[in-house]
């Protein structure tokens, strides 16, 4: 902008100048033209004085000097032509002598001056000659006159007009020669002359110096207008001009003074280009405001805009935040209120029947089972925050992977094998082995296989791999579950990420597990990877963890650490109950001890899996659908298999009657729900004696 609006002033500037320097140069051109014009006329005036005083030689033979002298006087030479040395005759004595004979006035310079023969002297020789040829007037060349006496001399030059006899000039060049008388003429002192005419200017505007001849020369210079000191700065305008007088050409160098460059261009174009640059940058730095001012205001609106939109964007994720905490709290209450509901009940059913005289076993155990429940949720919540916080250390040590990652496996077995889903394990062949901490690294892996069994449908196929790659152990979790979209993919591990809420809510959860395992794989240096092809086409857990160098591979395998003790005897148990809850905490309590136990919910599958198992103890529930206990005994021992069995039965009926029958159906012992633990233990460990039978109560509240 401000190399435009300068452009513009400079442009401006110099069409001013131009035109300015145009106006000045016409003045200058009129300068020049006027001082040649003057200098001219004087010499034109002075021709006319020769001719005039040519007109006195013409009417008269003889002049007289003193005749001259009155003559001369009549022109007042000092006053009317100044500049002029004097008027004189130079008579012709022969052809080629001459003799100046009469000079007004008579003055010294003058005097001096006298007899003399000019044309003894080239430059006044050709002038006298061309004088005398053409019978015009003829100006010579320069000299130095015979006037100068005196130190300071000048440059001089003559003006010669020929005198013929008879006042007539004759018609050919001869016959000038031959009729010439002499010369009327005037020399001139070139100084005195020029000052003349132009007498002290009051304010000078342009310079000249006069050569004789056509030749700009020191030795032709006639005169010099002014002080070459004036002239020691560049003048602006500078010209040449060649001016004829009678017959000689003087050359003319003309310069401006400082006083017309003054009153020239500088005066107008450097104010205009000072004025114009002034008014380019006012108006420039006016412009320049105003535009930084809207840009200013422009960048403030994008940083307002910038702003708006990353307050948006925190707003949303803040909301998101806020929608899943909201989420969250009521999952939460959702997680927690389930195993309450049922909790409640059973303390109300307690009360109740602890009242009446019952037993409360059964809201006992539920109540244990929802409140193992509700430790698991606490327990990830709080692992969670404890993992987030880095309050959880691991007690590393070098763990096999193999065998922890079948411990993982069967634990997890129960619940993927409750949703009939088939679990297949494929192991390397050699051991692995990696620093961890194995409670925490078998937390993952039974996450993930929780996970793939809770994530899919009943039936599905859970399959773990453990392999070595490209130095790695790799664990991998597929199912052929509901799978993962795409865009839940990348939040998967997040806290709280939950993709199907409402899906399986039985089984609970708060979407804290993933994060959990993500956390505690990283702690072991490894990390994990999900893949899934999308919804209803299952999922993939990949989890990598370090192996350890071979150096540090301990030389004793690991002792299984997790290893139950194992009785002196462990016994084949089945247990056969229809009401599931309790056939499975019989189970498990057997198993503990070191039992192989299988637990079956009706009598015909206890029939079937009679031959297979071998069972040394039947834990045999009297009031099962269908078959009922009794018939489900008789059977058993009626096969060969069941002869040496110990068969307990297990009944809310404790009558003398009861332990009758049960006794005749083929039963070893009899015991009254809820049955006393220790009792069964005994029953199981020591078979060969049998404990007494004992009456227990028991509320029967499934089927
Ligand atoms: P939770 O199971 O308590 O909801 P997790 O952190 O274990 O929390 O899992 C987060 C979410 O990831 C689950 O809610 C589920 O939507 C999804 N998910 C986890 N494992 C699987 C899987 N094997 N197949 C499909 N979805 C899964």
């Amino acid at each position: 902008m401000l190399a435009l609006s300068l452009l513009l002033t400079v442009c401006v500037s110099l069409l001013l100048n131009a035109n300015v320097r145009a106006r000045d140069q016409a003045r200058f051109n009129n300068l020049v033209q006027s001082t040649s014009d003057r200098i001219l006329r004087r010499l034109d005036t002075y021709i006319a004085l020769l001719q005039g005083t040519e007109g006195l030689f013409a009417t008269q033979q003889e002049v007289s000097p003193d005749e001259f002298s009155a003559f001369v006087q009549l022109f007042e030479l000092q006053t009317h032509y100044p500049g002029i040395q004097g008027l004189g005759f130079s008579q012709r004595l022969s052809d080629e002598h001459h003799s100046i004979v009469l000079l007004e006035p008579r003055d010294s310079r003058n005097q001096a001056a006298m007899g003399y023969d000019m044309y003894s002297e080239p430059n006044r020789r050709e002038a006298m000659a061309r004088a005398r040829d053409t019978g015009q007037p003829a100006l010579s060349a320069k000299v130095t006159l015979k006037q100068e006496i005196h130190e300071r001399k000048q440059a001089g030059f003559l003006l010669y007009l020929p005198v013929y006899r008879g006042g007539q000039t004759p018609a050919t060049v001869e016959a000038r020669r031959e009729a010439l008388v002499g010369f009327v003429y005037s020399p001139f002192r070139a100084d005195d002359l020029l000052n003349g005419i132009f007498g002290i200017e009051h304010k000078p505007r342009v310079s000249f110096q006069v050569y004789d001849g056509t030749a700009v020369a020191p030795e032709h210079l006639l005169h010099v207008s002014h002080d070459p000191e004036a002239l020691a700065r560049e003048p602006m305008f500078t010209t040449t001009k060649t001016l004829t007088v009678a017959g000689r050409s003087w050359t003319l160098t003309f310069a401006s003074l400082p006083s017309f460059d003054e009153t020239a261009s500088e005066f107008v174009v450097v104010p205009s280009l000072v004025a114009g640059v002034l008014v380019s940058l006012a108006f420039f730095f006016l412009t320049r405001a105003q535009v930084r001012a809207r840009e200013a205001a422009e960048r403030s609106t994008d940083e307002l805009r910038v702003a708006l939109a990353e307050r948006a964007r925190v707003e949303v994720q803040l909301r998101e935040a806020d929608r899943r905490k909201d989420d969250f709290l009521a999952m939460l209450a959702h997680e927690l209120r389930n195993p309450l509901a049922p909790v409640l009940t059973a303390v109300q059913l307690m009360e109740r029947k602890l009242q009446s005289g019952l037993s409360t076993e059964r809201e006992r155990e539920v109540v244990e089972r929802q409140v193992h429940h509700m430790r698991r949720l606490v327990d990830d919540l709080l692992d969670v925050s404890r993992v987030t916080r880095g309050k959880i250390h691991l007690q590393k040590r070098p763990v096999e992977l193999v065998a922890a990652v079948g411990r993982a496996v069967e634990s997890a077995r129960p619940f993927a094998e409750s949703r009939e889903h088939t679990l297949r394990v494929e192991l390397p062949r050699g051991p692995l082995w990696m620093e961890a901490d194995p409670v925490r690294l078998e937390q993952v892996l039974s996450n993930l296989l929780h996970n793939a069994a809770k994530y899919s449908e009943p039936g599905g196929r859970i399959t773990l791999t453990l392999a070595r790659e490209a130095g790695e152990a790799v664990v991998r979790v597929a199912d052929t579950g509901m799978g993962i979209p795409a865009e839940a993919l990348p939040h998967l591990f997040e806290p709280f990420m939950q993709v199907a809420r409402t899906l399986d809510q039985a089984q609970g959860g708060l979407g804290l597990g993933l994060t959990l395992v993500k956390r505690l794989v990283e702690m072991h240096g490894g990390r994990v990877e999900v893949a899934s092809e999308g919804v209803g086409q299952g999922s993939v857990f990949s989890v990598r963890l370090p192996l350890l160098p071979a150096e540090r591979i301990p030389a004793e395998p690991e002792e299984e650490r997790l290893e139950q003790d194992v009785p002196e005897e462990s016994r084949r148990v089945l247990v056969v109950d229809d009401n599931e809850d309790a056939a499975e905490m019989l189970g498990e309590v057997l198993e503990m001890d070191g039992h192989r136990v299988t637990v079956v919910h009706d009598g015909m599958a206890a029939l079937e899996c009679l031959d297979a198992l071998q069972p040394e103890v039947v834990f045999l529930d009297i009031g099962l659908p269908g078959m009922d206990g009794y018939e489900v005994a008789r059977r058993i021992r009626q096969r060969t298999t069941g002869a040496g069995l110990r068969l307990v039965a297990i009944t809310g009926y404790g009558q003398a009657s009861d332990r009758k029958r049960s006794r005749e159906a083929g039963f070893d012992a009899h015991l009254v729900k809820p049955v006393e633990l220790d009792a069964v233990r005994a029953l199981v460990a020591d078979l060969g004696r049998l404990p007494g039978q004992r009456e227990c109560t028991f509320n029967v509240t499934s089927g």
